[in-house]
C-alpha cells in the first residue's frame, strides 16, 4: 500500500529534522525517509563548538536532542529505507524504497554529502583495514598507534585533534602550506605536540600487507618522495553530494551540488533541497537547520497554493 504524505523529507540529519519540524507545525502531514539511522553525519562528529547556545557538545548528543524534539510530534520516521526509484517531476512525487512506496505533494531533499576519496592505490581495498573516513567511529582502534589525516579543512583538523586522544602520533598531511580551517582550530593544531605537519605533500599510495602499514607521499614543491610508517589513514579532503537517486531530474552545479534559490526551491515544482547536498557558501549544522526551517515553510506555502489540498487542522 502506498503511504501518502503532504511533505516527504529525504534525509534525517539536522537539515531534514529541522524541515520536518517546520513543515509539521505549518500543518503538513510529514515524513522523513533515511537510508540509515536518523541523525545524519554530525552523529559521527567529535565535539561541535560552534552551534549557538552550546559551548561544546558531542555531535551525537546534539542530533539526539534534535530527534527528541521532533518525536514530540506526529512526524513519521522511516529509517533504513533504501531508495530504489524516485519521480520528482510529476505533480504527485513518487518514491519507491526496498520496503515501501510513498507519495507526496512536495519533497525536501536533505540527503547530505559523503567524504571524497583520495583516489590512490590501496585506498578502497583497505577500507576497514586501516583506511577510515570516521575518526569518531574508529579512533579507539588506534590507541598508542601512528595515524595520518589528510586535508586542510575544518574536518581534517578537527578529526586530527580528536585522534590525538587515542594515537601516539598524528601526521597531518596537506597539499598546501596553509590551512583553510577556522583559525581557532589551526591554533589548537599548532600547539598539539602529538601532531606532526606534513605540508605541501600529497599521498600517492597506501601500502598494506593484510592491513595498512605505510603511505608513499610526494612533496609538491621539491618533488621528493618519502614513505611514512603508519597504522591508519583518515582522508578528510572534502565532500561530494549524495545525489545518485535523482538521476538527471535536478539542476546541479559543476561539483554535483543541487542548485536552489534563497527559498531552497530547486528547478522542479514542489521540490526543495537543503543542507550539505545543495550549493551553499557554508556547510555547518547551524546553516543546515536554517535551510530546513525555510524549506519547511516554503513547502507548506507551495501546498496551500495547490488545488484540492486539505491541510491538517
Ligand atoms: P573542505 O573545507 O572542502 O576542505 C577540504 C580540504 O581537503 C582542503 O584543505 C583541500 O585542499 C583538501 N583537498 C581537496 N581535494 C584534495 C585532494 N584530492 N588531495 C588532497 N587534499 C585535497 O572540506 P571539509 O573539511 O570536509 O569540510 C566540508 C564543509 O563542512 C566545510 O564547509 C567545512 O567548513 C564544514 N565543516 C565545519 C565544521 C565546523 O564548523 N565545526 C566541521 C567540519 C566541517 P585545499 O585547501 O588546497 O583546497
Amino acid at each position: 500500500m502506498v503511504k501518502n504524505f503532504d511533505c516527504i523529507i529525504l534525509g534525517g540529519g539536522p537539515a531534514g529534522l529541522s524541515a520536518s519540524l517546520y513543515a509539521y507545525r505549518a500543518g503538513l502531514k510529514t515524513a522523513i525517509i533515511d537510508i540509515s539511522a536518523i541523525g545524519g553525519a554530525p552523529t559521527n562528529y567529535c565535539e561541535i563548538e560552534n552551534y549557538l547556545g552550546f559551548n561544546k557538545i558531542q555531535g551525537f548528543e546534539l542530533c539526539e536532542k534534535f530527534e527528541n524534539h521532533i518525536d514530540e510530534f506526529e512526524i513519521k520516521k522511516f529509517p533504513y529505507e533504501e531508495i530504489e526509484s524516485i519521480d520528482l517531476i510529476s505533480p504527485i512525487k513518487k518514491i519507491k524504497t526496498k520496503n515501501c512506496e510513498f507519495s507526496a505533494k512536495s519533497v525536501i531533499i536533505a540527503t547530505g554529502a559523503k567524504n571524497k576519496k583520495l583516489g590512490v592505490i590501496g585506498e578502497i581495498e583497505n577500507i576497514g583495514k586501516g583506511v577510515s573516513y570516521c575518526a569518531v567511529c574508529d579512533g579507539a582502534f588506534y590507541k598508542d598507534k601512528i595515524v595520518a589525516v589528510v586535508g586542510g579543512g575544518n574536518s581534517a583538523l578537527e578529526e586530527a585533534l580528536y585522534l590525538t586522544k587515542h594515537a601516539k602520533k598524528v601526521y597531518l598531511i596537506h597539499r598546501r602550506d596553509s590551512f583553510r580551517a577556522d583559525k581557532i582550530i589551526q591554533n589548537k593544531i599548532y600547539s598539539n605536540k602529538k601532531i606532526e605537519l606534513v605540508l605541501d605533500s600529497i599521498v600517492e599510495e597506501i601500502l598494506a600487507d593484510k592491513k595498512v602499514d605505510a603511505i608513499k607521499i610526494k612533496n609538491s614543491k621539491n618533488n621528493k618522495r618519502a614513505q611514512l610508517k603508519i597504522d591508519g589513514i583518515f582522508p578528510y579532503i572534502g565532500l561530494e553530494p549524495n545525489i545518485e537517486f535523482f538521476g538527471t531530474q535536478l539542476k546541479l552545479d559543476e561539483a554535483g551540488f543541487i542548485l536552489t534559490d534563497v527559498c531552497m526551491k530547486t528547478n522542479l515544482e514542489g521540490v526543495f533541497a537543503i543542507g550539505d547536498v545543495r550549493k551553499t557558501p557554508l556547510r555547518q549544522v547551524i546553516t543546515a537547520v536554517s535551510d530546513g526551517a525555510i524549506a519547511g515553510i516554503e513547502a507548506s506555502k507551495y501546498i496551500i497554493n495547490l488545488e484540492n489540498v486539505t491541510i491538517r487542522k
